[in-house]
C-alpha cells in the first residue's frame, strides 16, 4: 500500500512538472510567433492592393480577371520607352470622357494612360 501511495504521488509530480513544461513550451512558441494565433481579427491586414486612388489610371476595381490578364499578356505599362509611340497616338485608343485622365483601349476593359503603351501599339491613321 506504501508502494501504491508513493506511486501515485510520483505519478502527480511527474503530471505536474509535465504540465509546468508544457505551458512553458507553449509561451516560447507564441513569443517566436510560432504558436496558436491569437489575432482577433481587429488588426489591418498585413499586404493589400495598392490604393486605387492614387492613380485613377491604375484602377481596376470591377474588372474580370480575364480584362486584367489581357492587359498583362499585351505587356502593357503605364508609361512606354518610345515616346513616339503612346497609347494617346495609337489607333486603338479611346480618348478620355471629359474630366477623366485615363482613356481606354479598344483591346481590352478598364483605364489607360495616355502615355501608355503595349505590344499592339499600331499608328494613329490621321
Ligand atoms: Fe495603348 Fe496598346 Fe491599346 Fe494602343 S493597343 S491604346 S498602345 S494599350
Amino acid at each position: 500500500m506504501a508502494n501504491e501511495s508513493f506511486s501515485r504521488k510520483d505519478f502527480l509530480k511527474k503530471v505536474s512538472l509535465f504540465g509546468m513544461v508544457a505551458a512553458g513550451s507553449s509561451a516560447v512558441l507564441t513569443a517566436c510567433g510560432g504558436g496558436a494565433s491569437t489575432d482577433t481579427g481587429t488588426s489591418e491586414p498585413a499586404a493589400q492592393e495598392p490604393a486605387a486612388a492614387a492613380d485613377p489610371c491604375e484602377d481596376l476595381t470591377g474588372l474580370a480577371d480575364s480584362d486584367k490578364q489581357m492587359r498583362t499578356t499585351l505587356a502593357y505599362v503605364k508609361e512606354g520607352e518610345d515616346p513616339a509611340k503612346r497609347c494617346d497616338n495609337c489607333q486603338l485608343y479611346v480618348a478620355p470622357a471629359e474630366g477623366s485622365s485615363c482613356g481606354g483601349c479598344t483591346l481590352f476593359k478598364g483605364p489607360v494612360h495616355p502615355q501608355g503603351y503595349c505590344n499592339s501599339w499600331v499608328a494613329k491613321m490621321s
